[in-house]
């Protein structure tokens, strides 16, 4: 019998990370013989840690909470995506033995909208809550979807002007902070700060969500987040949470390490009743 191939995702916290059963349902799924494991690793350990998973025979990683940036530093090379996110969520061992670093997190929120709730990007007025690691790395990839606008509001208004400056020669992009809202209506919100793990909300004003417009919260969890109630409290016509996104992102993952790709829509849905 073949020895599986090892993979594994290191974060501080980990412990509430759907990773490892997501990915054991991919391996089902696809008949992939691997191991997926969470291993709590904090910033101050990260880089000893990644080489010795490595020299271990590990094939591959994912990073997340706080330790995408240190990825994004750490990998020998570099995607397209990775260079614009400025951030790292999966490492690959190449052939010739350096460290792939790829972010698919742009990727599994723009796969998510699109494929699985046929929400389209295409001339729609976009807007993005928060100004993190999470933003950074859905601008591109949102953008390559050629939106009307996309505005990105953030509590530290700098840093959401920052971003944008960044980004302005893929499209129409602004940033402002929350008051600067008022008056103006958006197709889709996408919460992309981390107030809903607080169980707060971002200060916006009503009758920002235009008509048929859908909200998206990136942070997800066993009940509806405060983000998604208020959604549906504001007649969005759909207000969604980040699994989808969660399970399009590990997807990628797993298509760069193991080549095939495996059916998220029945896992997605697997993971809302074995998982909730
Ligand atoms: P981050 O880099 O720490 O950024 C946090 C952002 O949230 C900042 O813009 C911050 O504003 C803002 N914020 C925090 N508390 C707030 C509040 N009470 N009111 C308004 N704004 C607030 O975090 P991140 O990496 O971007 O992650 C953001 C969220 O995305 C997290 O909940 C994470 O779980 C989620 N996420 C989900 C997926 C997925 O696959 N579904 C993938 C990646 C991330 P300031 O700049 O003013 O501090």
């Amino acid at each position: 019998m073949s020895i599986p191939d090892f993979y594994a995702v290191f974060g501080q916290p980990i412990h509430h990370s759907k990773s490892p059963q997501i990915h054991q349902l991919f391996a089902q799924n696809t008949q992939q013989i691997m191991e997926y494991q969470a291993q709590e690793v904090g910033a101050d350990i990260f880089a000893k840690s990644v080489v010795d998973f490595f020299e271990k025979g590990g094939k591959g990683l994912n990073c997340t909470l706080p330790l995408k940036e240190l990825a994004f530093k750490f990998a020998s090379n570099l995607s397209p995506r990775a260079q614009c996110a400025k951030a790292v969520n999966t490492l690959i061992l190449q052939k010739n033995g350096q460290i792939l670093g790829d972010n698919t997190d742009g990727y599994g929120l723009v796969t998510d909208l699109l494929k699985n709730h046929g929400i389209a990007l295409k001339h729609k007025r976009i807007l993005i809550l928060g100004a993190g690691g999470a933003s950074r790395g859905i601008i591109h990839p949102i953008m390559q979807q050629i939106p009307e606008k996309v505005v990105i509001a953030n509590r530290t208004i700098e840093k959401a002007i920052a971003l944008a400056l960044e980004f302005k020669k893929l499209g129409t992009i602004e940033g402002c902070g929350f008051d600067d809202l008022k008056g103006q209506s958006f197709d889709l919100i996408l919460n992309a700060t981390s107030a809903s793990l607080s169980g707060k909300l971002p200060p916006l004003p009503n009758n920002i969500i235009a008509e048929k417009g859908c909200c998206y919260d990136l942070s997800y969890g066993s009940e509806p987040t405060i983000f998604v109630r208020w959604g549906l409290e504001q007649n969005a016509h759909k207000s969604l949470d980040g699994l989808g996104m969660l399970v399009e992102q590990a997807a990628e993952a797993f298509y760069l390490w193991r080549g095939v790709r495996p059916n998220t829509q029945s896992i997605i849905a697997l993971l809302k009743q074995k998982y909730p």
